[in-house]
């Protein structure tokens, strides 16, 4: 949309297909709703979050960054509200204010919106393009490639653009949900299903590799979600490639051991004669407690003060270190974003042309950029749509 708008801003006459039903069916859905639709990171920090490959990026966001994006809104009558981490939403709270500001400017540029029309295929012709859509064919002397990821297929996004690409001799790097739940081995963590906890810190590891994530995540009855583990989830798919990857939930992040041991001991003195599942209700939740009593090994009715050292030792090291197994990511219809995809490599990285095939550009989440949670992923759909727009609407 943002690709096809500014396209016919700059003067060109446009056609934007789209095989469903209605344009932007992703929009709506993101940021549940609200459309998280950019962050205020400086451009070294939003590339250096986004991996090695995001140093692409480096053009798209000098000339289209967050600014420019509020900016454009802006103009469209969108105004955004800043909020915590730096991340932008309309101040309706509203992505479907988003989808009708990009709508207005399709309009406004009279760019011809078609819907329900699925490309089927792409030839790159002696003069231009042809775009095979069922029976029709389209012929244009440009044309962006903006068919998305793989991931949440129900909004359109299937993966179309990917083999167009490689059928015209670019190289697509493999494809990997990312900002995805992940699966767990073990069947006590199922047992916590919809238990969501705030201030929780996962650490993930393999061999001496260890990576922290502090903040909100839930269980699932497959395994674990939530904002930390979807961020956590593009560092630990690379090293589920080789096999599980160890996970370390620490309930009391802020206190250490010896804290902890302190506090426990006063408490056993103050409430002895507590039982151990009354007791332990004043530092778990409660859905938690049956499965920690489980891990612990002590019955539930042994009052507190009967707890001998090994037993007291135990319950502390499970406060701080609740151990599981991540066996796999979950799949593209629960992931945020697709790794991989179009090599960056072989598109100008200040008009997003391919650099293989003239006159035929790429733009948004088909390319092998992605980024975590909070505004990323559309910040690079905006500047990569920008530039694809501007410089294919141009010449
Ligand atoms: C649940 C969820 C929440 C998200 N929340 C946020 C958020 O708050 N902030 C953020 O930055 N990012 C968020 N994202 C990621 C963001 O939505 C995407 O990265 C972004 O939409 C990618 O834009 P795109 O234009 O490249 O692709 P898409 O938005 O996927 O659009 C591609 C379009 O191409 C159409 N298409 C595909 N194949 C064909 C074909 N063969 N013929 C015709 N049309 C076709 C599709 O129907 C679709 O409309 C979220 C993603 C999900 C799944």
């Amino acid at each position: 949309m943002m690709a096809a708008g500014k396209a016919a801003e700059s003067g060109s006459s446009v056609i934007l297909l789209e095989k469903m039903p209605s344009l932007g069916k992703k929009l709506l859905i993101t940021g549940q709703g609200r459309c998280n639709i950019t962050n205020n990171l400086e451009v070294k920090k939003f590339i250096a979050d986004c991996g090695p490959q995001a140093l692409f990026l480096f053009g798209p966001l000098t000339r289209f960054g967050f600014e420019s994006t509020l900016k454009f809104f802006e103009e469209l009558g969108l105004k955004c509200k800043l909020e915590r981490g730096g991340r932008y939403f309309p101040e309706s709270d509203s992505s479907r204010d988003v989808l009708e500001a990009l709508e207005g400017y399709l309009a406004a540029g009279r760019a011809k919106v078609t819907t329900n029309v699925r490309v089927t295929g792409i030839r790159k012709e002696r003069e231009g393009f042809s775009v095979t859509a069922g029976t029709e064919v389209y012929r244009s002397n440009r044309l962006v490639i903006a068919t998305g990821g793989k991931s949440y297929p129900g909004t359109g996004s299937t993966g179309d653009g990917y083999s167009w690409a490689a059928d015209l001799g670019h190289k697509v790097t493999p494809l990997k949900p990312s900002d995805v739940p992940l699966n767990v081995k073990e069947d006590f963590v199922k047992e916590l299903q919809g238990l969501s906890l705030k201030n929780s810190e996962l650490t993930f590891g393999r061999g001496s590799k260890k990576i922290k994530y502090f903040g909100e995540m839930l269980f699932t009855h497959y395994g674990i979600s939530g904002p930390i583990v979807l961020d956590a989830s593009r560092a630990v798919g690379l090293w589920l490639d080789t096999g599980p990857v160890d996970c370390h939930l620490d309930l009391k992040p802020a206190l250490d051991e010896e804290t902890l041991n302190r506090r426990l001991q006063r408490e056993i003195v103050e409430s002895g004669k507590k039982t151990f599942k009354i007791f332990i209700k004043e530092y778990l939740p409660a859905k938690l407690i049956p499965v920690f009593i489980a891990l612990c090994g002590i019955g539930d009715d042994l009052r507190v003060n009967q707890l001998n050292a090994a037993q007291r030792k135990k319950v502390i090291e499970l406060l701080k270190d609740i151990r599981f197994t991540v066996t796999s990511l979950r799949g593209f219809d629960e992931a945020v974003v697709t790794a991989g995809g179009v090599d960056p490599d072989q598109i100008d990285q200040a008009t997003m042309e391919s650099k293989k095939v003239r006159g035929l550009y790429f733009c948004g989440e088909i390319l092998n950029l992605d980024g975590p949670c909070g505004g990323y992923n559309l910040q690079i759909a905006w500047s990569t749509g920008f530039l694809a727009g501007k410089s294919s609407g141009e010449k």
